[in-house]
């Protein structure tokens, strides 16, 4: 409720989103879609760009948290 410009995708239970900035990097990158391609495109990229490696439970609970 404290995230209220965000569209809920409530008809698509699986999807997810993830956007960069949300977690304190400078960087427009974002993911939508399925949440394990979520989970898994997230964690490559921040991986790869921002030299942290989140594991997938983490990337889950992101994802749970956010109620894109
Ligand atoms: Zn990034």
């Amino acid at each position: 409720m404290t995230k209220p410009t965000y569209t809920p995708v409530n008809s698509y239970p699986n999807m997810a989103k993830l956007v960069c900035k949300d977690y304190g990097y400078d960087c427009a990158f974002e993911v939508e879609g399925d949440s394990e391609e979520v989970a898994k495109k997230f964690g490559e990229h921040s991986e790869h760009e921002h030299g942290i490696e989140y594991s997938k439970e983490t990337l889950t609970k992101f994802m749970l948290d956010n109620n894109y």
